[in-house]
């Protein structure tokens, strides 16, 4: 292969025994003791020379012993890194360090990491253990690793392909939408350029009926045989929901994430599937589909750019919107088109994260949700917003109420919790159904947080690990809850359509000391929107089966602005604050009225031609 000769033919000779491809990265081993320790400014030469990524790494024959190499890593690493775990994956010479605290390991200006490579000529990898242990996190982990023959592989044909001498079939680049376009809900959206196509998001439309519930496949446009990469913004299921199905009828391309994303995305996926066996005879995939999503993973960090297809670039950056969230860049070409597909994002500050990003060197078309794209859309202030909060918070505390707050488990419950450790609250917080297994994950990736949550927790100030919060894994700690009065509860289903959130009403409803406290949007027809309407009698399911009354007498509060998303003004000022103005903006993921009317506000104010197109229209972008 073409580029394989070229590096080789720029690095000494003597040094490189082979090269090869893992997805986008040049892998090159080495016999060489002394160009393994020290090849850093020799590499970053031909890096910036053809821009691609490089990693060195030794033949096997060079590296230690197994047992030596764990004990010159414990002799170097200071003991507060709180290393769990040092194992290896000889067919890559990698050892990897699993540690609670990763950047001791790496030493100042990576002098340990530097040493540890030096002594034991093993190519160092290191992980975060997350603070809160979490099953997912180690599941993935393990599954990738062992299925590490399998990986190399994969991304030996993914290199291949996305660097092969493919001919341009098409001379055009477009965009279909096969889901989410003046809707909300089942996003996807095919790419198509000269020589590669590419999947942008492939949710679900959750409670829709079957013909909505996933994108529209079955189009001439779509075959998944066709596919060079599957890309995903982040992990609601309206953008992630339908990707195990993909790999459940045969797709064996590559999904690109964030580490957090796939993280949350599997915990979602397999909370899909419990939900699909117990309410439909009909799963749109199974734990299979879902193993095989992981094992085709392929995790990318913010801000590194990486080759998917013949001709498209990759690189993430932070949508603001929930953890590990995207906004997706695709440089299509050498310089023919440039693409960001923002959704979801937030263009305003929260308590758990930054801003989205808007420094992109290049943006012709950009394609943004409209999610409160309408011209009422405009959230209130954030402290003013904090400040309700905590007023709902503090008047049920004293009169030695329960507060019972429903909540998604994914950010909005993080986003809660963070704001009550903030704003000093000294009474527990009893946390039911999904969210703390979220929490393990919030713990794993805090350099994906926001810059001031980042500071607090490497002083120590973790919010995630306040005394406060307090696990609810059993009926027994859920009674004793309701007995630990003044409390909060956050639970599951966040509109009240199931999960222990239901218990907890049962038991909490008909004292009106209690408080019953919306943070999130109720869909209408849910259970939750029917209590904001005013409904005090409510038909609820029972346990057996049937259907009882309940009479609500506890105090019912909403707050609203605590949105992940951008509302009307966080929109345009995402696109003011676009480092160049785009050319063209196509606005999507709305009702269809709110991303009409943001196409008209954003037509007005920055004189670009806009579009709201429908599911399956084509816009040809270039
Ligand atoms: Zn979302």
């Amino acid at each position: 292969m073409e580029i394989l000769e070229k590096v080789k033919s720029l690095l000494p000779k003597e040094a490189v025994s082979r090269v090869e491809l893992e997805g986008s990265e040049i892998i090159v081993y080495t016999k060489d003791r002394e160009f393994f320790r020290s090849h850093e400014d020799t590499v970053k030469q031909v890096v910036s020379q053809i821009r691609k990524r490089i990693e060195v790494r030794p033949e096997k024959n060079l590296t230690l012993d197994e047992e030596a190499t764990k004990e010159i890593i414990k002799q170097h690493v200071p003991e507060d890194a709180k290393i769990k775990d040092i194992y290896f994956e000889p067919e890559r010479s990698i050892v990897i360090i699993a540690a609670q605290k990763p950047g001791l390991v790496i030493g100042r200006g990576g002098e340990t990491f530097r040493t540890i490579r030096g002594e034991t000529l093993w190519m160092p990898r290191i992980e975060r253990v997350p603070a809160i242990k979490s099953d997912i996190v180690e599941n993935i982990r393990k599954v990738i690793h062992s299925e590490v023959k399998f990986r190399k592989e994969f991304l030996n044909t993914i290199g291949e392909r996305i660097f092969s001498e493919r001919k341009s079939s098409r001379d055009w680049v477009r965009i279909i939408g096969l889901g989410g376009w003046r809707e909300v809900g089942r996003s996807a959206a095919l790419l198509e350029t000269p020589k590669s196509k590419v999947l942008l998001d492939c949710g679900i439309k959750a409670g829709a009926t079957n013909s909505e519930l996933i994108p529209i496949f079955n189009t001439k446009e779509f075959d998944y045989n066709e596919l060079d990469a599957v890309v995903i913004s982040h992990s609601h299921l309206d953008h992630i929901g339908a990707v195990p199905m993909l790999y459940e009828y045969g797709f064996d391309g590559p999904l690109y994430v964030t580490t957090p994303t796939l993280d949350l995305a599997t915990l979602l996926w397999f909370d899909y599937v419990d939900v699909m066996q117990k309410s439909t005879t009909n799963p749109i995939y199974s734990a299979r589909g879902i193993k095989e999503a992981v094992k085709h993973a392929i995790t990318l960090d913010y801000g590194e750019v990486s080759d998917v297809a013949p001709d498209v670039r990759l690189t993430l950056q932070n949508a603001g919107h929930i953890l590990g969230s995207s906004l997706i860049h695709l440089h299509v070409g050498e310089g023919l088109h440039n693409i960001v597909y923002a959704l979801d994002q937030k263009f305003g500050r929260t308590t758990l994260l930054d801003p989205a990003f808007t420094d992109f060197q290049r943006v012709e078309t950009l394609i943004m949700e409209s999610t409160y794209g309408g011209a009422q859309d405009i959230m209130p202030n954030r402290a003013e917003v904090e400040k309700q909060l905590m007023d709902v918070v503090n008047a049920t505390i004293e009169r030695r109420g329960i507060i019972l707050i429903p909540s998604f488990s994914v950010e909005r419950a993080q986003e809660v919790m963070a704001i009550l450790v903030e704003h000093g609250l000294e009474y527990p917080v009893y946390l039911d159904g999904m969210i703390w297994d979220a929490n393990g994950i919030f713990t794993a990736y805090p350099e994906y947080l926001g810059r001031n949550m980042q500071k607090n927790i490497f002083q120590g100030n973790d919010p995630f690990l306040s005394p406060i919060f307090k696990r609810i894994a059993s009926q027994q700690e859920r009674e004793k809850a309701w007995e630990d009065k003044p409390c909060v509860i956050v639970s599951t289903s966040g509109m009240l359509n199931g999960g222990p959130v239901m218990q907890h009403l049962h038991n909490l409803a008909e004292d009106p000391k209690n408080t019953l406290l919306f943070v999130g949007y109720q869909a209408e027809g849910s259970i939750g929107r029917r209590i904001q309407k005013g409904w005090k009698e409510l038909p609820v399911p029972a346990e057996n089966g049937r259907t009882t009354m309940l009479e609500l007498k506890m105090q019912v509060e909403t707050i609203e602005g605590l949105s992940g998303h951008s509302d009307k003004n966080q929109l345009l000022g995402f696109v003011g604050h676009l480092n160049t103005k785009p050319e063209r903006v196509i606005c999507v993921h709305g009702e269809s009225q709110k991303t009409q009317e943001l196409a008209r506000t954003i037509n007005r104010i920055f004189r670009v031609p806009t579009d709201a197109p429908r599911d399956l229209e084509s816009l040809r972008l270039k």
